[in-house]
């Protein structure tokens, strides 16, 4: 697996890959990978001819009082698990490579769905996530670029920059990959302690309780993100952030779900903010 630090390196490394012909597959992170980025990979892998893998804390998506200082950094660690599922090549920059003195043009989706759920309570998270995201889409010469629906306003923050620019990629979307218990994997569980963990399965069983209550005929927008509230206020240790059913594609307002609806909550425990969703009809 090559490494690339540079604009110059990845450049190089995707041209030589389109000029030969082959479909390049982009899969954006931030690094100390789980399954949940491994899962991305091998749905790259199995669909392109050449996998290239970003590893960026990009400063440019965390407010000034997140956590991106904090943020878990495993540069090795990552580099054997990427190899480990054949991924051809890691972009790995110093945050001056992307951003250099002089920087001036941001991304923003002006859309009004991308204020709400975690772009309201994070402004400018999303100016950043777009940013990074066209940088890497260009540098990368990707047809194909993969991201996780545990994070499915992204998605759609994606989806619309995407149609909007008129980027030439398509953007595929990968279910979330859970622990047993539940837990939807994230590079911030490693926050928690264990009894915080424990706390955190609270956060995917008011999911299911949710979901357990639309197929049982509950289609009451309401009444559905009640039973997530009342099982959450069963745990001591969650605060909610957000709890929220939104038609999918577009995030409005509904009363009833009768379509593609994503039930999306945001809790944090002790000082970790986790987000999980499902989608529903
Ligand atoms: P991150 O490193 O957290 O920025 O995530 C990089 C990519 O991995 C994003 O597209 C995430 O949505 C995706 N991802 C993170 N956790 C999961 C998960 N548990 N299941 C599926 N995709 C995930």
């Amino acid at each position: 697996m090559k490494i690339l630090r540079t604009v110059a390196e990845i450049t190089e490394f995707a041209k030589a890959a389109q000029q030969a012909g082959k479909v390049i597959g982009l899969v954006p992170t931030m690094g100390a990978l789980h399954e949940g980025h491994l899962t991305l990979m091998r749905t790259a892998r199995e669909k392109c001819d050449v996998v290239i893998a970003s590893v960026f804390v990009n400063p440019v998506q965390f407010g000034p009082n997140e956590d991106y200082d904090a943020y878990p950094r495993r540069f090795e660690e990552d580099c054997q698990k990427l190899e480990s599922v054949g991924v051809d090549a890691v972009f790995h920059p110093e945050p001056k490579e992307m951003y250099p003195d002089g920087y001036g043009t941001y991304v923003n989706v002006e859309s009004a769905f991308t204020g709400k759920l975690c772009g309201g309570q994070r402004p400018g998270h999303f100016r950043g996530v777009a940013t990074v995201v066209t940088k890497l889409m260009n540098l990368s010469r990707a047809q194909e670029a993969f991201f996780g629906q545990k994070d499915a306003q992204q998605v759609l923050v994606i989806r619309r920059f995407v149609k909007d620019l008129n980027i030439q990629v398509n953007i595929n979307m990968v279910p979330i990959v859970r622990e047993e218990s539940g837990l939807a994997r994230s590079s911030r569980n490693a926050y928690l302690s264990p009894e915080e963990k424990t706390a955190a399965l609270v956060l995917s069983r008011s999911l299911k309780k949710a979901e357990a209550a639309y197929e049982a005929g509950e289609k009451s927008v309401e009444a559905l993100k009640k039973v997530v509230r009342e099982e959450i206020a069963t745990e001591p240790m969650a605060v909610i952030d957000y709890v929220e059913l939104y038609s999918f594609d577009e995030l409005k307002e509904i009363e009833t779900v009768n379509g593609e609806s994503l039930l999306a909550i945001a809790v944090k425990i002790g000082k970790t903010r986790l987000i999980d969703n499902i989608i529903l009809g």
